[in-house]
Protein backbone atom coordinates (compact mmCIF):
# COMPACT_ATOMS: atom_id res chain seq x y z
CA UNK A 1 0.00 0.00 0.00
CA UNK A 2 2.98 2.16 1.00
CA UNK A 3 4.84 1.70 -2.50
CA UNK A 4 1.32 2.56 -4.08
CA UNK A 5 1.06 5.71 -2.19
CA UNK A 6 4.50 6.51 -3.08
CA UNK A 7 4.35 6.14 -6.91
CA UNK A 8 0.35 7.44 -7.53
CA UNK A 9 -0.53 9.11 -4.00
CA UNK A 10 -3.59 8.67 -2.66
CA UNK A 11 -5.59 10.41 -5.73
CA UNK A 12 -3.61 8.37 -8.20
CA UNK A 13 -1.80 9.70 -11.15
CA UNK A 14 -4.54 9.54 -14.34
CA UNK A 15 -4.73 12.07 -16.42
CA UNK A 16 -7.64 13.25 -15.87
CA UNK A 17 -7.14 13.55 -11.99
CA UNK A 18 -4.37 15.47 -12.95
CA UNK A 19 -5.82 18.10 -15.21
CA UNK A 20 -8.62 18.54 -13.06
CA UNK A 21 -6.82 19.06 -9.49
CA UNK A 22 -4.76 21.54 -11.79
CA UNK A 23 -7.83 23.94 -12.69
CA UNK A 24 -9.10 23.85 -9.75
CA UNK A 25 -6.10 24.77 -7.60
CA UNK A 26 -5.05 27.23 -9.91
CA UNK A 27 -8.30 29.16 -9.92
CA UNK A 28 -8.66 29.16 -6.39
CA UNK A 29 -5.33 31.02 -6.65
CA UNK A 30 -6.63 33.15 -8.82
CA UNK A 31 -9.92 33.91 -6.94
CA UNK A 32 -7.58 34.41 -3.78
CA UNK A 33 -5.85 37.11 -5.47
CA UNK A 34 -8.66 39.02 -7.58
CA UNK A 35 -11.76 38.79 -5.05
CA UNK A 36 -9.14 38.66 -1.52
CA UNK A 37 -6.04 40.35 -2.22
CA UNK A 38 -7.46 43.24 -4.63
CA UNK A 39 -10.95 43.82 -4.86
CA UNK A 40 -11.00 43.27 -0.61
CA UNK A 41 -7.74 43.89 0.83
CA UNK A 42 -6.50 46.66 -1.43
CA UNK A 43 -9.03 48.79 -2.49
CA UNK A 44 -12.07 47.55 -0.23
CA UNK A 45 -15.01 47.04 -3.08
CA UNK A 46 -16.33 44.48 -0.30
CA UNK A 47 -16.43 42.89 3.04
CA UNK A 48 -15.73 39.43 3.42
CA UNK A 49 -16.97 37.19 6.26
CA UNK A 50 -13.76 36.63 8.35
CA UNK A 51 -13.70 33.08 7.91
CA UNK A 52 -13.11 33.42 4.14
CA UNK A 53 -10.82 35.75 4.58
CA UNK A 54 -8.59 33.31 7.12
CA UNK A 55 -9.23 30.60 3.77
CA UNK A 56 -7.98 33.04 1.25
CA UNK A 57 -4.78 34.20 3.79
CA UNK A 58 -4.19 30.23 4.31
CA UNK A 59 -4.28 29.71 0.23
CA UNK A 60 -2.30 32.94 -0.65
CA UNK A 61 0.14 31.71 1.86
CA UNK A 62 0.54 27.96 0.46
CA UNK A 63 0.28 28.60 -3.00
CA UNK A 64 1.90 32.60 -3.87
CA UNK A 65 3.80 33.07 -0.90
CA UNK A 66 2.80 36.82 -0.85
CA UNK A 67 2.04 38.92 2.45
CA UNK A 68 -1.42 40.57 2.11
CA UNK A 69 0.31 43.54 3.63
CA UNK A 70 2.71 43.66 0.55
CA UNK A 71 0.74 42.93 -1.91
CA UNK A 72 -1.78 45.35 -0.60
CA UNK A 73 0.51 48.24 -0.70
CA UNK A 74 2.44 47.47 -3.65
CA UNK A 75 -1.27 47.42 -5.89
CA UNK A 76 -2.44 50.80 -3.62
CA UNK A 77 0.86 52.47 -5.01
CA UNK A 78 0.36 51.42 -8.52
CA UNK A 79 -2.63 53.56 -8.68
CA UNK A 80 -1.62 56.24 -6.61
CA UNK A 81 1.62 56.57 -9.31
CA UNK A 82 0.11 54.74 -12.41
CA UNK A 83 2.36 55.20 -15.38
CA UNK A 84 4.90 57.50 -13.50
CA UNK A 85 8.75 56.46 -12.44
CA UNK A 86 7.16 55.15 -8.71
CA UNK A 87 5.17 52.93 -10.54
CA UNK A 88 6.15 49.41 -9.19
CA UNK A 89 5.09 47.72 -12.32
CA UNK A 90 4.51 50.03 -15.27
CA UNK A 91 5.23 48.93 -18.89
CA UNK A 92 5.06 52.09 -20.48
CA UNK A 93 7.92 53.21 -17.82
CA UNK A 94 9.98 49.79 -17.71
CA UNK A 95 9.32 48.09 -20.80
CA UNK A 96 6.99 45.46 -21.55
CA UNK A 97 9.63 42.66 -21.52
CA UNK A 98 10.54 43.32 -17.85
CA UNK A 99 7.02 43.78 -16.74
CA UNK A 100 5.81 40.51 -18.26
CA UNK A 101 9.30 38.48 -17.77
CA UNK A 102 10.14 39.66 -14.00
CA UNK A 103 6.82 40.89 -12.92
CA UNK A 104 7.54 38.98 -9.30
CA UNK A 105 11.10 40.53 -9.34
CA UNK A 106 9.43 43.81 -8.95
CA UNK A 107 7.17 43.19 -6.14
CA UNK A 108 9.96 41.87 -3.84
CA UNK A 109 11.96 45.25 -5.29
CA UNK A 110 8.91 47.02 -4.88
CA UNK A 111 8.39 45.91 -1.47
CA UNK A 112 9.97 49.11 0.75
CA UNK A 113 9.60 49.60 4.56
CA UNK A 114 8.22 52.86 3.43
CA UNK A 115 5.60 51.60 0.59
CA UNK A 116 4.49 49.46 3.30
CA UNK A 117 3.92 51.89 6.33
CA UNK A 118 2.08 54.20 3.63
CA UNK A 119 -0.03 52.21 1.08
CA UNK A 120 -0.32 49.29 3.86
CA UNK A 121 -2.85 50.63 6.16
CA UNK A 122 -5.80 48.19 7.40
CA UNK A 123 -4.38 44.86 6.57
CA UNK A 124 -4.23 41.95 8.75
CA UNK A 125 -1.34 42.14 11.89
CA UNK A 126 -3.11 39.41 14.19
CA UNK A 127 -1.43 36.59 15.74
CA UNK A 128 -1.46 34.35 12.93
CA UNK A 129 -0.10 37.24 10.25
CA UNK A 130 2.83 37.95 13.16
CA UNK A 131 3.68 34.57 13.88
CA UNK A 132 3.28 32.51 10.76
CA UNK A 133 2.38 33.95 7.30
CA UNK A 134 5.49 36.85 7.81
CA UNK A 135 8.02 35.25 9.47
CA UNK A 136 7.49 31.91 7.41
CA UNK A 137 6.50 32.98 4.24
CA UNK A 138 8.29 30.35 2.60
CA UNK A 139 7.14 27.42 4.57
CA UNK A 140 3.72 27.81 2.95
CA UNK A 141 4.21 26.71 -0.54
CA UNK A 142 6.22 23.35 0.51
CA UNK A 143 3.58 22.55 2.66
CA UNK A 144 1.61 23.04 -0.63
CA UNK A 145 4.56 20.48 -2.28
CA UNK A 146 4.07 17.94 0.31
CA UNK A 147 0.33 17.65 -0.09
CA UNK A 148 0.53 17.36 -3.95
CA UNK A 149 3.43 14.86 -3.24
CA UNK A 150 0.96 12.53 -1.18
CA UNK A 151 -2.22 13.11 -3.27
CA UNK A 152 -0.69 12.43 -6.85
CA UNK A 153 2.49 11.33 -5.70
CA UNK A 154 6.24 12.04 -8.15
CA UNK A 155 3.63 13.81 -10.61
CA UNK A 156 2.44 15.82 -7.58
CA UNK A 157 5.89 17.67 -8.50
CA UNK A 158 4.65 19.29 -11.99
CA UNK A 159 1.70 20.05 -10.26
CA UNK A 160 3.28 22.12 -7.42
CA UNK A 161 5.55 23.74 -10.17
CA UNK A 162 2.28 24.96 -12.05
CA UNK A 163 0.50 26.32 -9.35
CA UNK A 164 4.07 28.20 -8.40
CA UNK A 165 4.06 29.70 -11.62
CA UNK A 166 0.54 30.70 -12.04
CA UNK A 167 0.43 33.74 -9.50
CA UNK A 168 3.68 35.36 -11.29
CA UNK A 169 3.17 34.62 -14.85
CA UNK A 170 -1.01 35.87 -15.04
CA UNK A 171 -1.06 38.14 -12.10
CA UNK A 172 1.70 39.49 -11.76
CA UNK A 173 3.49 39.30 -15.61
CA UNK A 174 0.10 39.49 -17.65
CA UNK A 175 -2.38 41.82 -16.16
CA UNK A 176 0.40 44.24 -15.24
CA UNK A 177 1.88 43.98 -18.47
CA UNK A 178 -0.15 43.90 -21.28
CA UNK A 179 -3.03 45.05 -19.03
CA UNK A 180 -1.41 48.39 -19.30
CA UNK A 181 -0.06 47.74 -23.05
CA UNK A 182 -2.59 45.75 -25.13
CA UNK A 183 -6.32 45.13 -25.46
CA UNK A 184 -9.23 47.47 -25.68
CA UNK A 185 -10.24 50.42 -23.91
CA UNK A 186 -14.23 51.17 -23.18
CA UNK A 187 -12.59 54.19 -21.49
CA UNK A 188 -10.49 57.00 -21.62
CA UNK A 189 -8.96 56.70 -18.19
CA UNK A 190 -6.37 58.48 -17.21
CA UNK A 191 -3.70 55.70 -17.33
CA UNK A 192 -2.67 53.62 -20.41
CA UNK A 193 -4.63 50.70 -18.70
CA UNK A 194 -6.47 48.16 -21.87
CA UNK A 195 -8.77 45.22 -21.37
CA UNK A 196 -6.87 41.81 -22.14
CA UNK A 197 -10.13 40.10 -23.17
CA UNK A 198 -14.25 40.78 -22.93
CA UNK A 199 -14.46 37.32 -20.96
CA UNK A 200 -12.37 37.18 -17.86
CA UNK A 201 -12.29 33.64 -16.57
CA UNK A 202 -8.66 32.53 -16.69
CA UNK A 203 -7.00 35.49 -14.69
CA UNK A 204 -10.87 35.80 -12.85
CA UNK A 205 -11.76 39.21 -14.32
CA UNK A 206 -8.89 40.59 -13.71
CA UNK A 207 -8.72 40.68 -17.33
CA UNK A 208 -10.91 43.85 -17.81
CA UNK A 209 -8.14 46.07 -16.50
CA UNK A 210 -9.45 49.34 -18.51
CA UNK A 211 -13.06 49.01 -16.19
CA UNK A 212 -10.82 48.31 -13.23
CA UNK A 213 -8.52 51.25 -13.83
CA UNK A 214 -11.72 53.67 -14.45
CA UNK A 215 -13.58 52.33 -11.33
CA UNK A 216 -10.73 51.24 -9.30
CA UNK A 217 -13.57 50.93 -5.98
CA UNK A 218 -15.84 48.52 -7.87
CA UNK A 219 -16.12 45.05 -6.72
CA UNK A 220 -17.29 44.02 -10.27
CA UNK A 221 -15.06 44.67 -13.70
CA UNK A 222 -17.42 43.78 -16.25
CA UNK A 223 -19.17 46.99 -17.60
CA UNK A 224 -20.58 46.19 -20.81
CA UNK A 225 -23.54 43.18 -21.64
CA UNK A 226 -21.23 41.13 -23.54
CA UNK A 227 -18.32 41.11 -20.81
CA UNK A 228 -17.58 38.58 -18.30
CA UNK A 229 -16.49 38.64 -14.85
CA UNK A 230 -16.15 35.40 -12.96
CA UNK A 231 -14.71 36.70 -9.98
CA UNK A 232 -17.88 38.66 -9.54
CA UNK A 233 -19.87 35.68 -10.31
CA UNK A 234 -18.06 33.90 -7.16
CA UNK A 235 -18.54 37.30 -4.95
CA UNK A 236 -22.30 37.27 -6.01
CA UNK A 237 -22.07 33.26 -4.94
CA UNK A 238 -20.50 34.35 -1.76
CA UNK A 239 -23.00 37.00 -1.27
CA UNK A 240 -25.82 34.71 -1.90
CA UNK A 241 -24.92 32.38 1.34
CA UNK A 242 -23.98 35.79 3.12
CA UNK A 243 -20.09 35.32 3.95
CA UNK A 244 -20.04 38.64 1.45
CA UNK A 245 -21.52 41.99 0.51
CA UNK A 246 -20.74 44.45 -2.00
CA UNK A 247 -19.87 47.87 -1.04
CA UNK A 248 -19.21 49.78 -4.21
CA UNK A 249 -19.71 48.95 -8.28
CA UNK A 250 -19.31 51.14 -11.08
CA UNK A 251 -22.25 53.74 -11.61
CA UNK A 252 -24.56 52.83 -14.18
CA UNK A 253 -26.07 55.86 -16.28
CA UNK A 254 -29.82 56.24 -15.61
CA UNK A 255 -31.68 58.33 -18.31
CA UNK A 256 -35.20 59.90 -17.96
CA UNK A 257 -36.54 60.55 -21.23
CA UNK A 258 -39.39 63.01 -19.75
CA UNK A 259 -36.72 65.73 -18.35
CA UNK A 260 -37.46 68.48 -20.15
CA UNK A 261 -34.31 71.05 -18.73
CA UNK A 262 -30.88 70.98 -18.41
CA UNK A 263 -31.35 70.80 -14.67
CA UNK A 264 -28.78 70.13 -11.63
CA UNK A 265 -30.04 66.39 -11.02
CA UNK A 266 -28.90 65.95 -14.71
CA UNK A 267 -25.74 67.99 -14.30
CA UNK A 268 -24.36 66.05 -10.90
CA UNK A 269 -25.49 62.35 -12.64
CA UNK A 270 -23.41 63.49 -15.53
CA UNK A 271 -20.23 64.17 -13.11
CA UNK A 272 -21.08 60.81 -11.71
CA UNK A 273 -21.25 59.30 -15.50
CA UNK A 274 -18.80 61.24 -16.76
CA UNK A 275 -16.75 58.18 -18.39
CA UNK A 276 -19.89 56.70 -19.76
CA UNK A 277 -20.34 60.43 -20.84
CA UNK A 278 -17.10 60.81 -22.75
CA UNK A 279 -17.15 57.06 -24.36
CA UNK A 280 -20.60 58.27 -26.02
CA UNK A 281 -19.32 61.31 -26.98
CA UNK A 282 -16.18 59.41 -28.69
CA UNK A 283 -18.90 57.16 -30.32
CA UNK A 284 -21.50 59.57 -31.39
CA UNK A 285 -19.47 63.02 -32.15
CA UNK A 286 -15.68 61.91 -32.84
CA UNK A 287 -16.36 58.87 -34.89
CA UNK A 288 -18.82 60.29 -36.78
CA UNK A 289 -17.39 63.39 -37.90
CA UNK A 290 -13.99 61.91 -38.48
CA UNK A 291 -15.86 59.55 -40.83
CA UNK A 292 -17.21 62.07 -42.59
CA UNK A 293 -14.59 64.38 -43.39
CA UNK A 294 -12.39 60.74 -43.99
CA UNK A 295 -15.38 60.52 -47.24
CA UNK A 296 -14.48 64.01 -47.99
CA UNK A 297 -11.14 63.63 -48.18
CA UNK A 298 -8.55 62.50 -51.28
CA UNK A 299 -8.02 59.39 -51.27
CA UNK A 300 -4.05 59.82 -50.91
CA UNK A 301 -5.17 61.55 -47.62
CA UNK A 302 -6.86 58.57 -45.83
CA UNK A 303 -3.92 57.30 -44.11
CA UNK A 304 -3.93 60.40 -41.77
CA UNK A 305 -7.08 58.92 -40.69
CA UNK A 306 -6.11 55.83 -39.47
CA UNK A 307 -5.59 55.80 -35.78
CA UNK A 308 -7.85 59.34 -35.55
CA UNK A 309 -10.43 58.14 -33.33
CA UNK A 310 -7.03 57.29 -31.03
CA UNK A 311 -5.19 60.42 -30.91
CA UNK A 312 -8.44 62.76 -30.48
CA UNK A 313 -10.06 60.89 -27.92
CA UNK A 314 -6.75 60.00 -25.98
CA UNK A 315 -5.62 62.11 -22.98
CA UNK A 316 -2.29 63.86 -24.43
CA UNK A 317 -0.15 62.63 -21.91
CA UNK A 318 -0.65 59.12 -23.34
CA UNK A 319 0.52 59.60 -26.57
CA UNK A 320 3.40 59.62 -28.28
CA UNK A 321 5.09 62.81 -29.75
CA UNK A 322 4.17 60.97 -33.27
CA UNK A 323 0.75 60.46 -32.26
CA UNK A 324 0.37 64.32 -31.26
CA UNK A 325 1.50 65.61 -34.55
CA UNK A 326 -0.49 63.45 -35.95
CA UNK A 327 -3.22 65.24 -34.17
CA UNK A 328 -2.36 68.44 -34.35
CA UNK A 329 -2.68 67.76 -38.15
CA UNK A 330 -5.56 66.41 -38.82
CA UNK A 331 -7.02 69.49 -36.22
CA UNK A 332 -5.43 71.94 -38.16
CA UNK A 333 -6.54 70.63 -41.93
CA UNK A 334 -10.26 69.97 -40.97
CA UNK A 335 -12.20 72.35 -39.00
CA UNK A 336 -14.73 70.03 -38.47
CA UNK A 337 -12.17 67.96 -36.59
CA UNK A 338 -10.74 71.27 -34.86
CA UNK A 339 -14.04 72.12 -33.60
CA UNK A 340 -15.52 68.18 -32.13
CA UNK A 341 -12.23 67.88 -30.24
CA UNK A 342 -12.28 71.51 -28.67
CA UNK A 343 -15.65 70.88 -27.63
CA UNK A 344 -14.31 67.43 -26.08
CA UNK A 345 -11.77 69.46 -24.11
CA UNK A 346 -14.31 71.86 -23.12
CA UNK A 347 -16.62 69.51 -21.63
CA UNK A 348 -13.57 67.21 -19.40
CA UNK A 349 -12.60 71.16 -18.29
CA UNK A 350 -16.42 71.23 -17.14
CA UNK A 351 -15.93 68.06 -15.06
CA UNK A 352 -12.49 68.83 -13.78
CA UNK A 353 -13.98 71.83 -11.33
CA UNK A 354 -14.04 69.80 -8.67
CA UNK A 355 -14.23 73.09 -6.46
CA UNK A 356 -17.06 74.48 -8.37
CA UNK A 357 -20.20 74.60 -6.51
CA UNK A 358 -23.08 72.74 -7.98
CA UNK A 359 -24.88 75.90 -8.95
CA UNK A 360 -21.12 76.56 -10.90
CA UNK A 361 -21.12 73.53 -12.32
CA UNK A 362 -24.57 73.21 -13.64
CA UNK A 363 -23.92 77.16 -14.89
CA UNK A 364 -20.91 75.91 -16.93
CA UNK A 365 -22.79 71.98 -18.05
CA UNK A 366 -25.51 74.97 -19.75
CA UNK A 367 -23.06 77.06 -21.09
CA UNK A 368 -21.47 74.26 -22.87
CA UNK A 369 -24.55 72.71 -24.10
CA UNK A 370 -25.59 75.78 -25.74
CA UNK A 371 -22.31 76.73 -27.49
CA UNK A 372 -22.89 73.04 -28.80
CA UNK A 373 -26.56 73.54 -29.71
CA UNK A 374 -24.69 76.52 -31.82
CA UNK A 375 -22.76 75.09 -33.65
CA UNK A 376 -24.51 73.87 -36.94
CA UNK A 377 -22.70 70.23 -36.08
CA UNK A 378 -26.05 67.65 -36.05
CA UNK A 379 -24.09 65.04 -33.85
CA UNK A 380 -23.11 67.69 -31.33
CA UNK A 381 -26.36 69.09 -31.31
CA UNK A 382 -27.82 65.51 -30.44
CA UNK A 383 -25.39 65.14 -28.00
CA UNK A 384 -25.98 68.22 -26.27
CA UNK A 385 -29.89 67.21 -26.12
CA UNK A 386 -29.16 63.57 -24.68
CA UNK A 387 -27.66 65.17 -21.28
CA UNK A 388 -30.62 66.93 -19.99
CA UNK A 389 -32.09 63.34 -19.34
CA UNK A 390 -29.15 61.91 -17.15
CA UNK A 391 -30.64 61.75 -13.88
CA UNK A 392 -29.22 60.36 -9.92
CA UNK A 393 -32.93 58.69 -9.24
CA UNK A 394 -33.35 55.27 -9.76
CA UNK A 395 -35.51 54.17 -12.49
ZN1 LIG B 1 -2.98 48.37 -13.44
ZN1 LIG C 1 -6.51 47.67 -8.51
Amino acid sequence: MWEQIWQQGLLGTSFWHFMIAMFVMTHITIVSVTVYLHRFSAHRSLELHPAVQHFFRFWVWITTAQSTKEWTAIHRKHHAKCETAEDPHSPVVKGIKTVLLRGAELYKEAATPETLKKYGNGTPDDWLERNIYTPHKLKGVFLMLAFDLLAFGPIGITLWAIQMMWMPVFAAGVINGLGHFWGYRNFECSDAATNISPWGILIGGEELHNNHHTYPNSAKLSVKPWEFDIGWMWIKSLEFVHLAKVRKVAPVPIKDTSKQTLDLDAAKAAVHNRFQIMSAYTKNVIRPAIEEEKSKAHQELHQLFRKAKKVMSRDESLLSDKAIIQRDKLLSSHDLLNEVYQKKQELMAVWSRRSASSDELLQALKQWCHEAEQSGIDCLQEFADQLRLYTLKAA
